[in-house]
């Protein structure tokens, strides 16, 4: 963090100098307006995208930052003729997102790449004792424990942007964590939660993509109508929080008012309410521990009227069920749950294969892998690349 001193004011401010990894995606764009409306205390120090190279030049325009990096690097020659007149250092390739994630400067590492692209700079910066704000979950399902060892060795801070996780951890500090009795993560249900389990069979890439409440990218989307978002949620919180999967429990609340809640020892219910808007979470994770007035709104329950929930079906969501597996048997097991669902997604999102296929997919490679406990990064990273050849292969195949 860096003083200075208010014009004429005499009064010394922090500037919280943040790195944003994926401005350009969902989560991205909406922490950059969230930025720009906290005002002078922050300022966006480097931003990364993969190919929305001329996205990426206007916001490098908008928000000055002195490092962008380009992860596709065919992209950088274009990126650098954009940006010809700007005082700003380029980086290309899949290695300058660590590059970002260790800067000296930067407090605050934003992760909102999305998928397994963004383990080596998470784990980078909670090397370097950063404030990591994560958005971009599936690092922390494949390799959580690891990755919380070491933001705790260097005195680095783990924040979740997660909606759900950003709740959980505001309604833990009604308690101590020793006093928690359960977490109860809510989920819309996506757009299938009514859907029989015969009729999920049918269901088109246009249906999976149009869900009802949340406006977010088309991975998250498509995790979200699995629920496969849930389960990875689920592992989340067991690292996030230090709680074994057991005392972790889903609901399915389809107005997303209520983002989690944590029950303590005494029978007390503590809930974090809010519009489903990702504004709110993502400002906290950069203004903790102070809450400031932003551009989130609350919401209106005269206007709402009745919150209701129900439990998910799990024969129709088998991520969930499968998720306490996972973290049950541990090793690669969470790698291999990632990566075969991050490859059968892509499948499904290029037409290749059926929604229900990306399940059976993921399912045939936890069963056919043989995880370990005990491993090593190294091996976790075999287990992730083994996993999407798997995939990549039956799906070929089929
Ligand atoms: P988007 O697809 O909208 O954005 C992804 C971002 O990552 C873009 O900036 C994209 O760049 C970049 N990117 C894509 N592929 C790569 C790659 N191989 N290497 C490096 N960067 C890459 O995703 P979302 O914003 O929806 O989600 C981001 C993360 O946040 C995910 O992990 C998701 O699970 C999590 N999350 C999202 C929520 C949401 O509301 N959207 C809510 C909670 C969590 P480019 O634009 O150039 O392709
Ligand atoms: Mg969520």
């Amino acid at each position: 963090m860096v003083l200075f001193a208010g014009a004429g004011t005499g009064v010394a401010y922090m500037v919280r100098r943040i790195a944003i990894l994926g401005s350009t995606g969902s989560i991205g764009t909406n922490a950059l307006r969230v930025i720009e409306a906290l005002g002078s205390g922050y300022s966006v120090f480097a931003l990364s995208a993969h190919s929305s190279v001329e996205l990426l030049a206007e916001q490098a325009r908008r928000f000055k930052p002195k490092y962008v990096a380009i992860t596709d690097a065919d992209n950088q020659k274009r990126l650098a003729e954009l940006l010809a007149d700007l005082d700003v250092e380029i980086l290309a390739g899949p290695e300058s997102l660590v590059a970002i994630g260790e800067l000296a400067e930067v407090d605050i590492v934003l992760t909102a790449v999305v998928g397994a692209a963004g383990l080596p700079a998470v784990l980078a910066a909670a090397r370097r004792g950063k404030r990591l704000a994560i958005a971009n979950k599936e690092p922390l399902v494949m390799a959580g424990e690891l990755l919380v060892k070491e933001a705790r060795a260097s005195g680095g801070e783990i924040l979740p942007v997660d909606s759900e996780h950003s709740a959980i951890f505001q309604a833990m500090q009604a308690g101590r964590p020793k006093e928690v009795a359960k977490i109860i993560l809510t989920a819309s249900g996506g757009p299938f939660r009514e859907v029989a389990i015969d009729d999920i069979r049918n269901v088109t890439l246009a249906q999976a993509l149009a869900h009802p409440v949340w406006d977010m990218g088309p991975k998250i989307t498509v995790d979200s109508a699995t629920m496969m978002n849930k389960a990875f949620e689920i592992i989340e919180a067991r690292w996030l929080f230090d709680v074994p999967v057991e005392k972790i429990e889903v609901l399915i609340h389809p107005e997303s008012i209520i983002h989690s809640l944590v029950e303590f020892v005494d029978a007390s219910l503590i809930a974090q309410l809010g519009r489903p808007d990702m504004c709110l979470p993502i400002q906290y994770a950069l203004t903790y521990p102070d809450r400031v007035a932003g551009i989130a709104r609350a919401p209106r329950l005269e206007e709402i009227g009745k919150l209701t929930f129900k439990r998910p079906n799990p024969e129709v969501f088998r991520a969930l069920p499968l998720a306490y597996e996972v973290a049950r048997v541990g090793g690669a097991a969470a790698v291999v749950f990632n990566a075969a669902n991050e490859a059968a997604v892509e499948e499904f999102l290029a037409g290749k294969i059926k929604f229900v296929n990306i399940l059976e997919l993921v399912e045939h490679c936890l069963n056919k892998h043989d995880v370990k406990t005990g491993v090593s990064l190294e091996e976790l990273l075999e287990a992730d690349a083994w996993a999407r050849r798997e995939v990549t292969s039956v799906a070929c195949s089929a």
